[in-house]
């Protein structure tokens, strides 16, 4: 079971492995917190952005071989503009929710799935969206209810990532609210990372997974991430998505497993 915040989410972290796992004969299921209503988008935040999103959730899942989509159903929180919690807010804001209560729920379908791994994010939610760092507390508390053995925190490898940017700095003017050192706290150094999928084999349906989320990959002012990496050319697609990471934190760090359910030691 794949547990994440906002639709769309799942394609950027986590669809190499859901592919790759569902292609295993594995019944993957995807829940998701929220419906996404806040993101930016052509259309008005809201109701019926939640819906568009949705539609778009299930036919990314379908790409990816989901056998069962959910959505909690929390409002999305919402972004501040300067990052952070919003201060304007749906009554039910995922944020603030109650851990207990939502982690129940979550663990219902855990129990219902009997799921042998559930896949939430890192403590520090990735780059710290707060909707991000509530599935992970939510995330661990439900699979501690439900008994769910292996649990995975999806992040990315961020000391390439860091040195690229630091090169590309030499080269070209970041804009002024480009900060590359928030990339020096964000998500997890590769010497926490437990798991390296290679998903090379899966980055097509990695990218129709994306693909399938329209409304943020157009619309906003600005280039959204999505927008962004599906520019990426085909070769060097394999080469940026070919690889999703893990850390599981009942291993040592210096555990290098290559699939979720290996074992350690090898
Ligand atoms: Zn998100």
């Amino acid at each position: 079971m794949f547990f994440h915040a906002h639709p769309d989410d799942e394609a950027l972290l986590t669809a190499g492995t859901m592919a790759m796992l569902a292609a295993e004969g594995h019944r993957v299921v995807l829940v998701v917190a929220t419906a996404g209503e806040r993101g930016l988008a052509d259309i008005q935040p809201g109701e019926a952005l939640g819906e568009t999103r949705l539609k778009e959730l299930y036919k990314s899942a379908a790409v990816l071989g989901c056998a069962r989509v959910e959505c909690l159903g929390y409002g999305d929180s919402g972004l501040s503009p300067k990052g952070g919690v919003a201060e304007e807010r749906p009554d039910n804001a995922f944020i603030d929710a109650d851990t207990e209560e939502a982690a129940k729920r979550l663990a219902d379908i855990l129990q219902e799935e009997r799921a042998d791994l559930l896949a939430i994010y890192d403590p520090a939610g990735g780059y710290g969206h707060p909707d991000h760092v509530q599935v992970h507390r939510v995330g661990r508390r439900a699979a501690e209810i439900a008994g769910t053995e292996i649990v995975l925190e999806a992040t990315v490898n961020r000391d390439p990532l860091v040195r690229l940017l630091k090169l590309a700095g030499r080269f070209y003017r970041f804009p002024p609210e480009f900060d590359v050192r928030t990339f020096e706290s964000a998500y997890s150094p590769g010497e926490a990372i437990t798991h390296r999928v290679n998903v090379r084999r899966y980055t097509r349906q990695k990218r129709a997974s994306m693909a399938a989320h329209t409304s943020q990959a157009s619309g906003g002012d600005t280039d959204r991430t999505l927008a962004v990496m599906l520019k990426v050319p085909g070769p060097l697609y394999h080469l940026v998505f070919g690889t999703e990471w893990y850390v599981r934190r009942d291993l040592p760090p210096g555990a290098r497993l290559t699939h979720p359910f290996g074992q350690w030691p090898e």
